[in-house]
C-alpha cells in the first residue's frame, strides 16, 4: 500500500500524504526544534496513550514549547487519522514542531506549532514479530556515545535524532547500536532500550543515566516484576551485555526483540529455547495487548 494513498493530519486538517508538506521556515526542519512520540494503535485503540501522552508532554516542557493543545484534542486527530485510513493496527507518529517564527535561534512564546499525525499500516507482530523483524537481532557497540543529559535532556523524545542517525551509519551487518554513555556504561541502542539476562536476573540501564524512558520498557519492566523476576536498573559495561545469557531489546515497534549476536559474539546457542525469560517476557507483553486491544 503506497503512502500516496493515505491521508495525513496536518495542522487540523486530513490531507492526501503528497500534499502534506512543511515549510522551509519551519523550526523542525531549520533546527530540530520539536517533540515526537512513536505510537501503535492494536485493535483501533492506542497502546499505552496516557504514558505517551505523559511522555510527549515532559519533552515539551524540557524544551519550552507551549503548544497549547489538549491531550484530549490529540487523541481525537490520531483516532480520526487512523479512522481515515481504515487502520486498525498501525504504526502512528505524533509530530509537533515550534513552527514557523520570524528571528534566529531563540524561540519566541508564542507558538503556531506543526502538528503532524503519520500512520502507516502495522499489524501486529505476534511473539515472532512477524510483521515487523526478520528474526532475533545483532547487536553492535558503536564509537558514538549517546547525548548526554546535561547537554539534551534524555528523557525528551525530540526531533534531534542526529545522535541516533550516528551511531546506526557505523554498523556493519547489525540491526541495532549499542550506544555507551561518556563514562563508557551501555546507555541503550538508536531507537531501543536494552535489557540483558544473567542467573534468572532482568537487567538494564538505569534511566537516571542519558536513557529514554521508554514505555515498551516500563511495561516490561511491570510484566517482569508481576512475574517474580529480579530485576536490576543499574550501570553495565558492554562486556555484561556480550556475557549474558539472554539479550533483547525494546520498543514501540519491535516490541521485545530478542538479541542473538553481539559483537560478532553468539550468545547460548541461538536457540529459542535457552531464551526463556526473553520468551517468557515476549508472551506476557502480547497477551497484555491481546487483554487491552482484543479482549
Ligand atoms: N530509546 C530511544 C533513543 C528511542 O528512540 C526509542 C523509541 N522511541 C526507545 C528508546 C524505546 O522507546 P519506546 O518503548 O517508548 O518506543
Amino acid at each position: 500500500e503506497p503512502a500516496s494513498e493515505r491521508l495525513y493530519h496536518l495542522d487540523g486538517e486530513l490531507v492526501p500524504a503528497p500534499e502534506a508538506t512543511v515549510s522551509v521556515d519551519d523550526r523542525g526542519f531549520r533546527y530540530g526544534d520539536g517533540a515526537f512520540e512513536t505510537l501503535r494503535a492494536y485493535g483501533g485503540s492506542i497502546f499505552e496513550w496516557e504514558a505517551h501522552a505523559d511522555r510527549l508532554e515532559r519533552t515539551c516542557e524540557a524544551i519550552g514549547l507551549e503548544h497549547g493543545l489538549s491531550r484530549q484534542e490529540l487523541a481525537d486527530r490520531i483516532e480520526a487519522t487512523l479512522a481515515a485510513n481504515d487502520l486498525t493496527d498501525a504504526y502512528v507518529r505524533l509530530s509537533i514542531t515550534r513552527g514557523v517564527q520570524p528571528g534566529t535561534l531563540a524561540p519566541r512564546p508564542e507558538v503556531d506549532p506543526t502538528v503532524v499525525v503519520y500512520v502507516k499500516p502495522l499489524p501486529r507482530g505476534g511473539l515472532e514479530g512477524e510483521s515487523v523483524w526478520d528474526g532475533p537481532a545483532t547487536l553492535q557497540t558503536v564509537k558514538v556515545r549517546r547525548i548526554p543529559d546535561a547537554a539534551l535532556p534524555a528523557g525528551a523524545k525530540t526531533h534531534n535524532y542526529l545522535n541516533g542517525i550516528l551511531a546506526r551509519q557505523e554498523l556493519h551487518d547489525a540491526d541495532e547500536a549499542l550506544v555507551r554513555d561518556l563514562e563508557g556504561d551501555v546507555a541503550e541502542g538508536a531507537t531501543s532500550n536494552v535489557f540483558f539476562v544473567d542467573d534468572g536476573g532482568l537487567h538494564t540501564p538505569t534511566t537516571e543515566g542519558a536513557v529514554l524512558p521508554g514505555i515498551t520498557r516500563r511495561v516490561v519492566l511491570e510484566l517482569a516484576a508481576d512475574a517474580g523476576i529480579p530485576i536490576d536498573e543499574g550501570r553495565f559495561r558492554p562486556e555484561d551485555v556480550r556475557q549474558a545469557d539472554e539479550v533483547f531489546l525494546t520498543n514501540t515497534t519491535w516490541v521485545v526483540r530478542p538479541v542473538d549476536r553481539v559483537d560478532g559474539i553468539t550468545l547460548g546457542d541461538g536457540d529459542e529455547r535457552e531464551r526463556p525469560v526473553t520468551s517468557l517476557l515476549a508472551r506476557l507483553f502480547d497477551e497484555r495487548v491481546e487483554r487491552d486491544h482484543y479482549g
